[in-house]
C-alpha cells in the first residue's frame, strides 16, 4: 500500500520553482514542526531569515498560512509552505489527511503574527503607490517629514523637469 503523502495532494497548486526551492529547505533540514497536533503544525523555515508556516486541518480540508511574501500570492505558491508540507510527510503528521490521495486544494490562512515591526491590520492593504499618484493633499500633521526635499511641491512634475535637466 502505498503511504499517502500530504504534499502529493496538493503538489498541483505549486509552481515547481516553489517545490525546487521548498525541496532544498527541506534536505537541509532546515524546517522544525512545532505544535504538532491532529488539527495543525507549526512550522520554522531556516532561510536567510526565519519564516513561519502555520498548518491547519479542517473537515479534510488544509489551510496554510506563511509569514513571507507569499502572502500576496497565496501560500499555495510558497517554498516555506512546501517545505513544511515535505517534512509533515516525513514525520507523517496529520494523519486526518491521509485517508484518501485525492488532489486537495490548499485553503489560505493569515500568517502567524510574529513580525512585531508588522503593524498593518489583518485585511489586506493597498500597495504603496506610486509618489507620482499623490495629488491629494495630506494634512500637514499627517504628512511626512520631508526635511531634505525642499522642492517637494514640485514632486509631481519632477521628472520631467529631470529628465530635461539630464539632456
Ligand atoms: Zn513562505
Amino acid at each position: 500500500m502505498k503511504r499517502t503523502s500530504i504534499a502529493d495532494r496538493v503538489a498541483r497548486t505549486f509552481p515547481p520553482l516553489a517545490c525546487v526551492r521548498g525541496f532544498r529547505y527541506f534536505t537541509r533540514r532546515a524546517v522544525t514542526l512545532a505544535n504538532v497536533s491532529e488539527s495543525g503544525v507549526d512550522a520554522e523555515v531556516r532561510g536567510k531569515r526565519i519564516q513561519h508556516v502555520r498548518l491547519r486541518v479542517a473537515d479534510g480540508r488544509l489551510a496554510a498560512g506563511c509569514t513571507c511574501a507569499a502572502k500576496l500570492l497565496g501560500p499555495a505558491t510558497c517554498k516555506h509552505v512546501w517545505a513544511a508540507l515535505l517534512e509533515v510527510d516525513r514525520e507523517v503528521a496529520l494523519p486526518g489527511l491521509r485517508s484518501t490521495q485525492r488532489a486537495l486544494v490548499l485553503g489560505v490562512l493569515d500568517a502567524p503574527p510574529k513580525r512585531p515591526r508588522q503593524t498593518t491590520p489583518k485585511v489586506a492593504a493597498p500597495p504603496p503607490a506610486p509618489p507620482t499618484t499623490k495629488a491629494r493633499p495630506m494634512k500637514p500633521r499627517a504628512a511626512k517629514a520631508k526635511a531634505h526635499a525642499p522642492r517637494a511641491t514640485a514632486r509631481t512634475t519632477a521628472q520631467p523637469a529631470r529628465a530635461r535637466a539630464k539632456k
